[in-house]
């Protein structure tokens, strides 16, 4: 499948969660066989390319595509939560969003210390979320090289701000 095809499987619906926002919908990309595998074969090696230790994917459709890529690639999956859902003691970072704030947590034992780890969830908007993942699984010792997204809305600035975090930025659609 070309980006093209993968991108004709992304549904687009208006006004949801709010009025006035463009939901770029992946559920219909997922349920798409074989623009699934496409997908995530795309994401497989571009996290290959960048020397990828370990998979970190953020709760929770960045786990759909992280999980399914570090299965492919046989590395270790490190799961970036929403707050309270580890049993354990976490490292936990704040981060700012249009209204308030939200909470990433990461088990600081699920990363080896200096490992590389590529960073990947479905979709990057003002890079808010991505930005405090990165910081998280920098704290808990991974060398965050590389993010990966399903889908960049580059108007939204997020790409150039993680790349000026010292990582590189790819999606396999704008
Ligand atoms: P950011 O923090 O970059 O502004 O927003 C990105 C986060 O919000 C990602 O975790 C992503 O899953 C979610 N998100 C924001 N807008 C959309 C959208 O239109 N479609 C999807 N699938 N996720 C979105």
């Amino acid at each position: 499948m070309t980006p093209e095809d993968l991108k004709s499987l992304i549904r687009t619906i208006p006004d949801f969660p709010k009025p006035g926002i463009l939901f770029r919908d992946v559920t219909t990309l997922i349920g798409h066989g074989t623009g699934f595998a496409s997908a995530t074969a795309m994401l497989a090696d571009h996290a290959r390319k960048a020397g990828a230790q370990a998979i970190a994917g953020i709760e929770a459709r960045g786990f759909i595509f992280g999980a399914a890529v570090a299965a492919r690639l046989g590395l270790p999956f490190v799961p970036v939560r929403k707050p309270g859902k580890l049993p354990v003691p976490v490292l936990a970072m704040d981060y700012a969003l249009e209204y308030g704030t939200d909470t990433l947590e990461v088990d600081p034992e699920a990363v080896v210390e200096g490992h590389i780890v590529v960073l990947i969830d479905d979709l990057i908007a003002t890079g808010g979320t991505a930005h405090a993942a990165v910081k998280l699984l920098r704290r808990a010792g991974g060398v965050v090289n590389k993010g990966l997204f399903v889908i960049d809305l580059p108007d939204l600035g997020g790409a150039d701000r993680l790349r000026g975090e010292d990582l590189s930025v790819e999606a396999l659609m704008e």
